[in-house]
């Protein structure tokens, strides 16, 4: 288990950006319907128990919209 947190106010949505969706091996990101300050309609995780903690998304997302830990007691990947 992994701990999620995404700022939606930094993301660009999936229209204009989506590397998180495109990265995520377990395809768990998807769009929240709703635009924040900047006018894009962030993302928003599907099944957030699902995530392995690969931290794939943070790491490419532009913006730095993401922030994955990992739960105590797991390894880093
Ligand atoms: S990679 Fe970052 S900016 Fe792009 S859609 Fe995902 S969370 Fe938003
Ligand atoms: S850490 Fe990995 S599995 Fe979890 S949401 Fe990000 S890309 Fe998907």
């Amino acid at each position: 288990m992994a701990k999620v947190t995404l700022f939606p106010q930094a993301c660009k949505g999936m229209e204009d950006c989506g590397i998180c969706a495109l990265v995520c091996p377990q395809h768990l990101f998807t769009s929240s319907g709703e635009m924040n300050e900047a006018g894009y309609v962030p993302t928003r995780l599907t099944e957030p128990e699902e995530c392995t903690g690969c931290q794939s998304c943070m790491l490419s997302c532009p913006d730095m919209a993401i922030v994955v830990v990992k739960e105590k007691g797991e390894e880093a990947s």
